[in-house]
């Protein structure tokens, strides 16, 4: 049985202050599936000291370096999220991929060399609207993932997680529906499963895209729906505990 996960991800996003509201608001709910708060890295400290003492709630970074620490400028190590307390870390994000010019095979190392330092990569995949309107969004995650499977073992895909993210459905306030999201995530399980059976049982399969506490729940309780990675709706603590409340209503 996979747990389900709900992950925020506030983005650019946020400040001392506020943050202090929206995590006291969230560590005093009550949401029994395992939350990973994704904030911007001048933040993670204080997200990570204040969910330490929550039994499922954790800190994630919004992406990491795919090199050893040294003479990089400007960016950050595996090594360095670790020291903050991090937990979680969100790699190859569409608006990564799409402004950065992040390529699946850096996303890839990214997501193997947060795994191999205890990381838990949450690695994004998703089609823009042509490419569906096309046809291709099975060959456009096949090709996303593909580098992953090359870069990763299957015990340590087993602890990653993947979010289908639909780029069309990104900050749009159109979500894919319960059955698109179903097809989707089902055949990203089927390609696990040929790379490697038991990471294809084990491996969350979260949804990103417009979810919001109204459409939350009948997007989780699709069987390949293993919970959420939770945009704008997740900067409303109180939307994003109902998220969370649906997730763990959907997992009962
Ligand atoms: C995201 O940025 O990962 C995301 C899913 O955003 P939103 O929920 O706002 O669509």
């Amino acid at each position: 049985m996979r747990a389900t996960l709900v992950a925020a991800n506030w983005k650019m996003n946020g400040s001392f202050a506020s943050n202090r509201e929206w995590l006291r608001v969230f560590t005093a709910s009550t949401v029994s599936s395992e939350v990973a708060v994704c904030a911007p890295y001048v933040y993670l400290a204080q997200v990570a000291d204040a969910l330490r003492g929550t039994r499922h709630a954790s800190a994630g970074a919004q992406n990491l370096s795919a090199e050893a620490p040294g003479t990089a400028t400007g960016e950050i190590a595996a090594e360095m999220l670790l020291d903050c307390g991090v937990r979680w870390v969100i790699v190859g994000h569409s608006e990564r991929r799409s402004r950065y010019g992040e390529s699946s095979g850096i996303v890839a190392a990214k997501a193997a060399r947060a795994v191999v330092h205890g990381l838990k990569p949450i690695i994004c995949v998703g089609e823009t609207l042509h490419e569906r309107e096309q046809g291709r969004t099975l060959a456009v995650i096949t090709a996303q993932l593909a580098p992953v499977f090359d870069a990763c073992a299957a015990d340590e895909l087993a602890a990653c997680a993947i979010a289908y993210e639909p780029v069309w459905a990104i900050g749009t306030g159109q979500t894919a529906t319960p059955a698109q999201a179903q097809e989707v995530h089902a055949a990203i399980r089927s390609l696990l499963s040929r790379h490697d059976p038991g990471a294809a049982s084990q491996t969350r399969i979260v949804y990103g895209g417009s979810v919001k506490p109204s459409n939350a729940l009948e997007l989780f309780a699709q069987p390949d729906v293993d919970g959420g990675l939770i945009g704008g709706a997740s900067l409303s603590v109180t939307d994003f505990i109902s998220i969370c409340q649906s997730a763990d209503r959907a997992a009962n």
